[in-house]
């Protein structure tokens, strides 16, 4: 064969070879199941020939590790581990899972750090406020009186709380005490499923809970992985989004539901409660979205930024600056306009 044959054919062999690769790369899985109660998760794996199992089953595996923590975590699941300590009386105490225990020692942490701002124990407050979101149409919102919101606060602090390390216990020094994880175990989900897919050897895959999501690895088509802000303004159409972000390996976690919230002369009142005050949260901050290394991390300090507001933002977002976190601020201006705001501004 003459040098050009040879050159021709190691050219198509090299396009079919490429063609090859590029063909089972593109090959992926994903699937979708409620696993938060009504909250689906979706998860989407590249065809990795790292994969110790089908990637059917490696999907079903994430599914069921992200179920379990809703198990242990739900504060609404009555045999959860945070329904048995919101049923603990003053001087009682329960041995917490491991699991329970990290994510509860993170929502300390985060306490201190948002010096308050962030509070697993606001579950009272919450409370307090939930009917006023469920009205039926034309019924008038009843707001709570200064006494009624005082009694509440006085069965909200972390300092209510006390933990020993040996037998990983949680003592409640205050009576009527209401943990809500709602803020923290999601991103933790996240990133339970995403350590259960690398440790079934998944190289490449995102997983997504109700909004919060974290990627490794790229997406299948050998791009980063896009994730999506969703658009305030169109929050039943999933479609609509903000902003698309691709930033590689990470975890994005957004605050502020758009559909979660009640009216009270003039004013919006967010199901995010800040409790220095025990009043919801109210705009012009409509939305916060954090991009972190975990999805814990993102989901924690999403919601403290709610609370904090678009002053304290930035200052409270320095304190992450060796981890790289970002937050886009989504401010509702005039005419319902949405302005965003990046941070750390660069
Ligand atoms: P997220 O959507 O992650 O911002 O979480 C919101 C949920 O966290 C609410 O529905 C409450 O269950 C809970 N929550 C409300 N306010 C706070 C707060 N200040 N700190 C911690 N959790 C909160
Ligand atoms: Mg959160």
């Amino acid at each position: 064969m003459k040098t050009r044959n040879y050159i021709l054919l190691i050219i198509v062999l090299a396009a079919v070879a490429f063609w090859v690769y590029s063909s089972t790369r593109l090959v992926s899985y994903e699937d979708t199941a409620p696993v938060l109660g009504p909250i689906t998760m979706r998860v989407v794996i590249g065809n990795d020939s790292t994969l110790k199992t089908s990637p059917q089953q490696a999907v079903q595996q994430a599914f069921e590790a992200a179920r379990k923590i809703n198990n242990a975590m739900s504060a609404y699941q009555e045999d959860s581990e945070i329904a048995q300590l919101n049923r603990l009386a003053k001087g009682e105490r329960l041995a917490l899972s491991k699991e329970t225990w990290l994510v509860m020692q993170e929502a300390m942490r985060y306490h201190r750090l948002s010096d308050g701002a962030f509070d697993v124990t606001v579950g009272p407050l919450i409370e307090l406020y939930r009917p006023l979101r469920n009205l039926a149409e034309g019924e008038p919102v009843v707001f709570p009186t200064p006494e009624i919101i005082a009694a509440a606060r006085a069965r909200v602090g972390s300092q209510y709380l006390k933990f020993t390390e040996a037998g990983r216990f949680v003592e409640v020094i205050q009576d009527g005490i209401r943990v809500d994880l709602g803020a923290i175990a999601k991103g933790f989900a996240v990133d339970l499923a995403v350590e259960k897919l690398l440790s079934l050897g998944v190289q490449n895959c995102l997983v997504e809970i109700g909004g919060e999501t974290r990627c490794t690895g790229e997406h299948p088509e050998g791009r980063p992985w896009r994730q999506a802000i969703q658009d305030p303004r169109s929050p039943h159409d999933p479609g609509a989004s903000l902003l698309v972000l691709e930033e590689g390996e990470c975890a994005l976690a957004t605050s502020g539901d758009y559909q979660q919230y009640f009216e009270y002369q003039g004013t919006r009142y967010s199901h995010i409660i800040d409790p220095r005050s025990g009043f919801p949260v109210t705009g012009p901050l409509v939305g916060v979205t954090v991009i972190a290394p975990t999805c814990l991390q993102a989901d924690a300090i999403a919601t403290s930024l709610s609370v904090l507001g678009e002053r304290e933002a930035a200052a409270f977002i320095a304190r992450f600056e060796e981890q790289g976190v970002k937050a886009i601020l989504q401010l509702a201006v005039q005419d319902g306009e949405i302005q965003l705001i990046h941070l750390p501004v660069e």
